[in-house]
């Protein structure tokens, strides 16, 4: 038996009918076939430890080749099966509730052409969102969506959940960078969804499929749009005695004409939080909120910009605002702010992350309901987010040792995207609906509209073996 098998390929795996470890053995060699409670462990939860569950097995396809080959497999067994990239999804997405089979994309990592001249990149699902942009930075160019878990998510897993980060303010989401892909249904063809070149005519099948959390079936390949590097930045920092001030400045900002490339708040919890950890700003006690703004572009004017911003900051009684004057305070700061998810642990056992939208304006409303749901659930709530997108990152905390604290920080969340919807936003702005949201989506759509949608689904995965259970309400 070769090395790392858990179980032999021979031996059937309860759950899965006989002979499909060995079918998938005979795909991918039998050391990338994982079955048997210990090895499959790692694969229980995604980034959201709140939603559990084990597949029966975890195949590992070598190329695109043995990946189309293993989804055609699994659709002849009627076996239920779901893609993984970094396993970084916050929403449960890639978490085999049901159990069935895993297909985990991580070997397919190649950027296959970069074409500076038409900036556009042709990569493999498995390649992580951070190397793309260093294998295209010695062209100039970069790949515009960030998400803070850049330096581990897969270009995979942005596509399926149209991620987005702190410059899509600017820049756009992965669906407006995202110009073709190459497919696998869950009926096991292969298709060409889109290309290289804009506007194709027919449906959008390409911007169908982002989005779509590996219900349709898996990207193996995607032609990304690249954007050339800003000549310069300006990155603004402003201390704010509460998230009110902070928020008024965000929408005087877009109002004075300015488009930053990214704005991003913290409140004083997440800020304690961060503080804690090892990229230090130095936030004074009394500052309630701050505020990270960064407008990029060609190096002249970007000194008016910033001190336009700075103006504005001032109108709104702000007690502290600072341009960086170094590349390093400025990767400082933005260091203290993509680590504030994780800088939780500092104040907390366990955290529970919640991703709603809401219009901008309405950001000083939706917080006080936030406080008072965190006030009637007896939990504490911090928050970040991308302000200028309206995306808020509600971050609960909770004691998972204490009986019942887990359920309370999971209805708290739901409760906090109900008030989003109220206020005219939606229930998601980048971690998708995953487990986590589904049942979420009966108040954002009528029950004709889920079952339209979950027609459309059926057209691509008749069997419904793809990512069962997940995106639409059960
Ligand atoms: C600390 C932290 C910060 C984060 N910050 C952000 C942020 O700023 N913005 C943001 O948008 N998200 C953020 N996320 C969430 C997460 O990183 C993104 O959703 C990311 O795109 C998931 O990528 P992944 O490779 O980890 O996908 P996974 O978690 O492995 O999978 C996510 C979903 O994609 C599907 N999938 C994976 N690969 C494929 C494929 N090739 N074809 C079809 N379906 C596929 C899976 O079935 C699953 O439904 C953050 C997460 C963490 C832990």
């Amino acid at each position: 038996m070769a090395a790392g098998v858990s179980t032999p390929a021979s031996r059937p795996v309860p759950g899965l009918p006989p002979g499909v470890v060995a079918g998938l053995a005979a795909i991918v060699g039998a050391d990338s076939v994982l079955a048997g409670s210990r090895r499959l462990l790692a694969y229980e939860c995604d980034g959201n430890t709140v939603f559990a569950g084990q597949p029966e097995a975890v195949v590992l396809p070598h190329d695109r080749e043995e990946a189309e080959r293993v989804i055609r497999f699994l659709d002849e067994h009627d076996v239920p099966w779901l893609p993984r990239g970094s396993g970084t999804g916050l929403s449960g997405g890639a978490v085999a509730e049901r159990g069935g089979v895993i297909v985990d994309l991580v070997r397919l990592r190649r950027v296959v052409r970069v074409d500076p001249e038409s900036q556009r990149a042709w990569v493999e699902p498995g390649v992580t969102n951070l190397a793309l942009t260093e294998a295209v930075a010695p062209c100039g160019l970069f790949y515009a969506p960030d998400p803070s878990s850049q330096v581990a998510c897969s270009i995979g897993g942005n596509v399926a959940e149209n991620s987005g980060g702190s410059h899509c303010l600017k820049y756009g989401v992965t669906t407006n960078h995202v110009l073709g892909l190459e497919v696998v249904t869950a009926r096991g063809e292969r298709l060409r969804l889109g290309g290289a070149a804009p506007d194709l005519p027919g449906y959008d099948l390409t911007g169908f499929f982002v989005g779509s959390e590996g219900t349709l079936g898996v990207a193996t390949e995607a032609v990304v749009r690249l954007v050339r590097r800003p000549q310069a930045v300006r990155t603004v920092l402003a201390l704010f005695p509460s998230p009110d001030e902070a928020s008024q400045t965000v929408s005087d900002v877009i109002a004075a004409g300015i488009l930053p490339a990214a704005m991003e708040m913290m409140d004083r919890l997440a800020m304690e939080g961060v503080e804690l950890g090892p990229y230090r700003v130095g936030y004074p006690p009394e500052s309630g909120a701050v505020l990270l703004v960064e407008v990029d572009g060609l190096e002249a004017g970007l000194d008016e910009q910033a001190e336009r911003i700075a103006a504005v900051c001032r109108r709104n009684g702000v007690q502290d605002v600072r341009v960086a004057r170094t590349a390093e305070e400025r990767n400082l700061w933005w260091q203290n702010r993509k680590t504030a998810f994780g800088a939780m642990g500092n104040l907390s056992p366990s955290y529970y992350v919640q991703d709603g939208v809401i219009p901008r304006s309405r950001l000083p409303r939706v917080l006080r309901r936030v406080e008072a749901i965190g006030r009637e659930f007896g939990l504490r709530i911090a928050n970040v987010f991308h302000a200028g997108d309206g995306n808020l990152h509600p971050l609960i905390l909770f004691d998972d040792r204490l009986p019942g604290q887990r359920e309370r920080a999971v209805r708290a969340g739901s409760e906090i995207l109900r008030a989003c919807v109220e206020e005219g936003g939606s229930i998601t702005g980048e971690h998708g609906v995953g487990i986590e949201k589904r049942e979420e989506m009966r108040l954002m759509y009528s029950d004709e509209e889920l079952r339209f949608q979950a027609e459309l689904r059926r057209v691509w995965d008749p069997k419904g073996l793809a990512n069962p259970g997940k995106v639409l309400p059960v």
